[in-house]
Protein backbone atom coordinates (compact mmCIF):
# COMPACT_ATOMS: atom_id res chain seq x y z
CA UNK A 1 0.00 0.00 0.00
CA UNK A 2 1.30 3.53 -0.79
CA UNK A 3 0.75 4.45 2.67
CA UNK A 4 4.21 2.66 3.42
CA UNK A 5 6.15 4.18 0.16
CA UNK A 6 8.00 6.67 2.76
CA UNK A 7 9.29 4.40 5.23
CA UNK A 8 9.11 0.28 4.09
CA UNK A 9 12.31 -0.74 5.31
CA UNK A 10 11.68 1.08 8.54
CA UNK A 11 8.82 -0.82 8.93
CA UNK A 12 9.54 -3.86 8.02
CA UNK A 13 13.08 -3.39 10.51
CA UNK A 14 10.37 -2.80 13.32
CA UNK A 15 8.73 -5.20 12.89
CA UNK A 16 11.56 -7.68 12.68
CA UNK A 17 12.57 -5.82 15.97
CA UNK A 18 8.96 -6.94 17.42
CA UNK A 19 9.69 -10.61 16.80
CA UNK A 20 7.31 -10.82 14.05
CA UNK A 21 8.41 -13.93 12.42
CA UNK A 22 6.26 -14.18 9.35
CA UNK A 23 4.03 -12.03 7.43
CA UNK A 24 1.35 -12.63 5.07
CA UNK A 25 0.91 -9.37 2.86
CA UNK A 26 -2.37 -9.10 1.01
CA UNK A 27 -1.79 -8.53 -2.71
CA UNK A 28 -5.05 -7.15 -3.27
CA UNK A 29 -3.18 -3.39 -3.42
CA UNK A 30 -4.93 -0.83 -5.10
CA UNK A 31 -6.66 -3.24 -7.32
CA UNK A 32 -5.70 -4.23 -11.05
CA UNK A 33 -2.67 -2.98 -12.36
CA UNK A 34 -1.07 -3.67 -9.00
CA UNK A 35 -1.83 -7.46 -8.97
CA UNK A 36 1.73 -8.54 -7.98
CA UNK A 37 2.69 -6.15 -5.15
CA UNK A 38 2.79 -8.31 -2.14
CA UNK A 39 5.08 -10.95 -4.41
CA UNK A 40 7.45 -7.85 -4.91
CA UNK A 41 7.13 -7.75 -1.28
CA UNK A 42 7.91 -11.37 -0.67
CA UNK A 43 10.52 -11.29 -2.65
CA UNK A 44 12.75 -9.36 -0.32
CA UNK A 45 14.39 -11.53 1.99
CA UNK A 46 16.00 -10.36 4.03
CA UNK A 47 17.89 -11.60 7.15
CA UNK A 48 16.73 -8.49 9.37
CA UNK A 49 13.51 -8.64 8.19
CA UNK A 50 10.30 -11.06 8.76
CA UNK A 51 9.90 -13.62 6.18
CA UNK A 52 7.54 -12.51 4.03
CA UNK A 53 4.66 -14.90 1.67
CA UNK A 54 2.08 -13.32 -0.73
CA UNK A 55 -1.36 -13.29 -1.34
CA UNK A 56 -3.18 -12.42 -5.06
CA UNK A 57 -6.80 -11.27 -6.05
CA UNK A 58 -9.12 -8.92 -6.56
CA UNK A 59 -11.01 -7.19 -3.25
CA UNK A 60 -14.70 -6.40 -3.32
CA UNK A 61 -13.92 -2.99 -3.16
CA UNK A 62 -12.56 -3.16 -6.82
CA UNK A 63 -14.97 -5.87 -8.07
CA UNK A 64 -16.25 -3.02 -10.90
CA UNK A 65 -12.68 -3.20 -12.72
CA UNK A 66 -11.90 -6.87 -12.40
CA UNK A 67 -11.39 -7.90 -16.67
CA UNK A 68 -10.94 -10.99 -17.95
CA UNK A 69 -7.42 -10.11 -18.35
CA UNK A 70 -7.08 -9.35 -14.65
CA UNK A 71 -8.13 -12.81 -13.96
CA UNK A 72 -5.59 -14.28 -16.34
CA UNK A 73 -2.88 -12.15 -14.49
CA UNK A 74 -3.78 -13.61 -11.35
CA UNK A 75 -4.06 -17.22 -12.01
CA UNK A 76 -0.32 -16.87 -13.70
CA UNK A 77 0.83 -15.18 -10.38
CA UNK A 78 -0.74 -17.30 -8.42
CA UNK A 79 1.72 -20.10 -9.67
CA UNK A 80 4.72 -18.17 -7.47
CA UNK A 81 5.81 -20.23 -5.03
CA UNK A 82 5.49 -17.17 -2.69
CA UNK A 83 1.56 -17.16 -2.93
CA UNK A 84 -0.04 -19.23 -0.26
CA UNK A 85 -3.34 -17.84 -0.68
CA UNK A 86 -6.09 -16.13 -3.35
CA UNK A 87 -7.25 -13.02 -1.09
CA UNK A 88 -8.62 -10.58 -0.01
CA UNK A 89 -11.98 -11.50 -1.91
CA UNK A 90 -15.69 -11.58 -0.76
CA UNK A 91 -18.21 -9.17 -0.43
CA UNK A 92 -18.41 -5.43 0.95
CA UNK A 93 -21.75 -4.12 1.20
CA UNK A 94 -20.99 -1.38 3.93
CA UNK A 95 -19.28 0.62 1.46
CA UNK A 96 -20.93 -0.74 -2.06
CA UNK A 97 -17.55 0.67 -3.60
CA UNK A 98 -18.77 -1.77 -6.99
CA UNK A 99 -22.10 -3.15 -7.38
CA UNK A 100 -23.22 -5.60 -5.25
CA UNK A 101 -23.51 -8.15 -8.13
CA UNK A 102 -20.48 -7.74 -9.90
CA UNK A 103 -19.05 -8.45 -6.27
CA UNK A 104 -20.78 -11.33 -6.36
CA UNK A 105 -19.48 -11.93 -9.82
CA UNK A 106 -15.96 -11.29 -9.17
CA UNK A 107 -15.90 -13.83 -5.78
CA UNK A 108 -17.31 -16.70 -7.44
CA UNK A 109 -14.96 -16.16 -10.55
CA UNK A 110 -11.79 -15.78 -8.12
CA UNK A 111 -13.24 -19.27 -6.41
CA UNK A 112 -13.34 -20.77 -9.13
CA UNK A 113 -9.64 -19.89 -10.09
CA UNK A 114 -8.21 -20.55 -7.20
CA UNK A 115 -9.63 -23.87 -6.94
CA UNK A 116 -7.22 -25.82 -9.45
CA UNK A 117 -4.37 -23.52 -8.14
CA UNK A 118 -5.16 -25.41 -5.01
CA UNK A 119 -4.98 -22.04 -2.57
CA UNK A 120 -6.91 -21.36 0.33
CA UNK A 121 -8.92 -18.12 0.20
CA UNK A 122 -8.39 -15.05 2.32
CA UNK A 123 -12.06 -13.56 2.72
CA UNK A 124 -12.90 -10.15 3.53
CA UNK A 125 -16.78 -9.76 4.51
CA UNK A 126 -18.83 -6.66 5.70
CA UNK A 127 -22.40 -6.77 5.77
CA UNK A 128 -24.51 -3.23 5.83
CA UNK A 129 -24.98 -1.40 8.99
CA UNK A 130 -26.99 -3.33 11.61
CA UNK A 131 -27.17 -5.91 9.03
CA UNK A 132 -25.52 -9.30 8.44
CA UNK A 133 -26.54 -9.44 4.87
CA UNK A 134 -23.19 -10.00 3.39
CA UNK A 135 -22.53 -12.83 6.21
CA UNK A 136 -25.55 -14.95 5.36
CA UNK A 137 -24.59 -14.87 1.44
CA UNK A 138 -20.57 -15.28 2.31
CA UNK A 139 -21.32 -17.99 3.94
CA UNK A 140 -23.73 -19.56 2.16
CA UNK A 141 -21.02 -19.17 -1.55
CA UNK A 142 -18.68 -20.77 0.58
CA UNK A 143 -20.58 -23.42 1.95
CA UNK A 144 -21.85 -24.06 -1.77
CA UNK A 145 -19.20 -23.35 -3.94
CA UNK A 146 -15.94 -24.00 -1.82
CA UNK A 147 -16.35 -26.36 1.08
CA UNK A 148 -16.11 -29.21 -1.67
CA UNK A 149 -12.70 -28.12 -2.57
CA UNK A 150 -11.52 -29.03 1.19
CA UNK A 151 -8.94 -26.13 0.70
CA UNK A 152 -10.44 -23.65 3.60
CA UNK A 153 -8.90 -20.49 4.07
CA UNK A 154 -9.16 -17.84 6.29
CA UNK A 155 -12.16 -15.39 7.70
CA UNK A 156 -9.79 -12.21 8.04
CA UNK A 157 -10.53 -9.55 9.94
CA UNK A 158 -13.36 -11.20 11.95
CA UNK A 159 -16.61 -8.74 12.98
CA UNK A 160 -19.22 -11.56 12.84
CA UNK A 161 -21.15 -13.15 15.56
CA UNK A 162 -20.62 -16.30 17.20
CA UNK A 163 -22.57 -18.51 14.86
CA UNK A 164 -20.94 -17.13 11.62
CA UNK A 165 -17.51 -17.53 12.96
CA UNK A 166 -18.96 -21.19 14.19
CA UNK A 167 -20.21 -22.49 10.54
CA UNK A 168 -16.83 -20.74 8.79
CA UNK A 169 -14.72 -23.68 10.82
CA UNK A 170 -17.26 -25.97 9.44
CA UNK A 171 -16.55 -25.52 6.05
CA UNK A 172 -12.43 -25.27 7.43
CA UNK A 173 -11.80 -21.95 7.86
CA UNK A 174 -9.62 -20.15 10.46
CA UNK A 175 -10.69 -17.50 12.43
CA UNK A 176 -8.51 -14.31 11.81
CA UNK A 177 -8.76 -11.73 14.99
CA UNK A 178 -7.54 -7.63 13.74
CA UNK A 179 -6.56 -4.75 15.47
CA UNK A 180 -10.74 -3.82 15.85
CA UNK A 181 -10.35 -6.34 18.68
CA UNK A 182 -9.17 -4.17 20.99
CA UNK A 183 -11.77 -1.67 19.98
CA UNK A 184 -14.17 -0.20 23.44
CA UNK A 185 -17.31 -1.33 21.16
CA UNK A 186 -16.67 -4.60 19.55
CA UNK A 187 -17.86 -6.65 22.34
CA UNK A 188 -18.79 -9.39 19.81
CA UNK A 189 -15.34 -9.86 18.09
CA UNK A 190 -13.97 -10.35 21.87
CA UNK A 191 -16.49 -12.79 22.58
CA UNK A 192 -15.66 -14.57 19.61
CA UNK A 193 -11.89 -14.49 20.35
CA UNK A 194 -12.36 -16.04 23.63
CA UNK A 195 -14.72 -18.88 22.85
CA UNK A 196 -13.41 -19.86 19.50
CA UNK A 197 -11.31 -23.33 19.68
CA UNK A 198 -7.55 -21.60 19.99
CA UNK A 199 -5.84 -24.35 17.23
CA UNK A 200 -8.57 -22.06 14.97
CA UNK A 201 -7.26 -18.39 15.50
CA UNK A 202 -4.69 -16.21 13.48
CA UNK A 203 -3.96 -12.66 14.52
CA UNK A 204 -3.29 -9.74 11.80
CA UNK A 205 -2.69 -6.43 11.53
CA UNK A 206 -5.15 -5.57 8.57
CA UNK A 207 -2.65 -2.49 8.17
CA UNK A 208 -2.55 0.07 7.02
CA UNK A 209 -5.82 0.16 9.02
CA UNK A 210 -7.63 -0.88 12.29
CA UNK A 211 -4.63 -0.09 14.41
CA UNK A 212 -5.26 -1.31 17.63
CA UNK A 213 -5.26 0.39 20.86
CA UNK A 214 -2.84 2.24 21.98
CA UNK A 215 -1.99 3.31 18.27
CA UNK A 216 -5.54 3.80 17.11
CA UNK A 217 -6.46 6.50 14.98
CA UNK A 218 -2.96 6.29 13.45
CA UNK A 219 -1.08 4.17 10.36
CA UNK A 220 -1.57 0.58 11.22
CA UNK A 221 1.99 -2.02 10.81
CA UNK A 222 2.85 -4.97 11.33
CA UNK A 223 4.56 -4.31 14.75
CA UNK A 224 1.47 -3.59 16.32
CA UNK A 225 -0.26 -7.70 16.43
CA UNK A 226 1.30 -7.82 19.66
CA UNK A 227 -1.45 -5.63 20.60
CA UNK A 228 -4.23 -8.31 19.14
CA UNK A 229 -2.19 -10.92 20.85
CA UNK A 230 -1.69 -9.10 24.03
CA UNK A 231 -6.13 -8.45 24.29
CA UNK A 232 -6.65 -11.98 22.95
CA UNK A 233 -4.31 -13.33 26.08
CA UNK A 234 -6.26 -10.77 28.03
CA UNK A 235 -9.53 -12.54 27.49
CA UNK A 236 -8.09 -16.05 27.43
CA UNK A 237 -6.45 -15.49 30.41
CA UNK A 238 -3.25 -16.21 28.59
CA UNK A 239 0.33 -14.62 28.37
CA UNK A 240 0.57 -12.45 24.90
CA UNK A 241 3.46 -14.49 24.32
CA UNK A 242 1.52 -17.67 24.56
CA UNK A 243 -1.13 -16.54 22.51
CA UNK A 244 1.68 -15.32 19.70
CA UNK A 245 3.28 -19.12 19.88
CA UNK A 246 -0.40 -20.80 19.37
CA UNK A 247 -1.48 -18.66 16.57
CA UNK A 248 2.01 -18.92 14.81
CA UNK A 249 1.53 -22.49 14.83
CA UNK A 250 -2.00 -21.98 13.54
CA UNK A 251 -0.55 -20.80 10.64
CA UNK A 252 2.39 -22.93 9.56
CA UNK A 253 -0.34 -25.70 10.27
CA UNK A 254 -2.83 -24.52 7.91
CA UNK A 255 -0.31 -23.43 5.17
CA UNK A 256 1.55 -26.27 5.95
CA UNK A 257 4.65 -23.83 6.10
CA UNK A 258 8.47 -24.75 7.91
CA UNK A 259 7.90 -22.99 11.17
CA UNK A 260 10.67 -20.10 11.68
CA UNK A 261 12.89 -20.89 14.32
CA UNK A 262 11.39 -19.40 17.41
CA UNK A 263 15.11 -17.97 18.55
CA UNK A 264 14.95 -16.25 21.48
CA UNK A 265 10.84 -16.52 21.68
CA UNK A 266 9.88 -17.92 25.24
CA UNK A 267 7.76 -21.02 24.45
CA UNK A 268 5.28 -22.53 26.18
CA UNK A 269 3.95 -26.43 25.76
CA UNK A 270 1.86 -26.28 22.87
CA UNK A 271 -1.39 -28.55 22.49
CA UNK A 272 -1.38 -30.26 19.47
CA UNK A 273 2.34 -31.52 19.20
CA UNK A 274 5.65 -30.45 18.58
CA UNK A 275 5.03 -30.72 14.78
CA UNK A 276 2.48 -28.10 14.99
ZN1 LIG B 1 -10.41 -6.81 4.34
Amino acid sequence: MPQFDADRDAMLARAHEAAIETVVAIGSGTGPGSLDCAIQLANREKADEPRIYATVGIHPHEAKLATDADFDELSTLARNPKVIAWGEIGLDYFYDHSPREMQRAVFLKQLELARPARLPVVIHCRPSADSQNAWDECLGILAEQWAASGLGGVLHCFTGLMEHARRALDLGFMISFAGNVTFPKAQNIRDAARELPLDRILIETDSPFLAPVPHRGKRNEPAFVKEVARQIGELRGMAAEEVAFQTSQNFYRFFNLPPASNAGMPIPSPSRGAEG
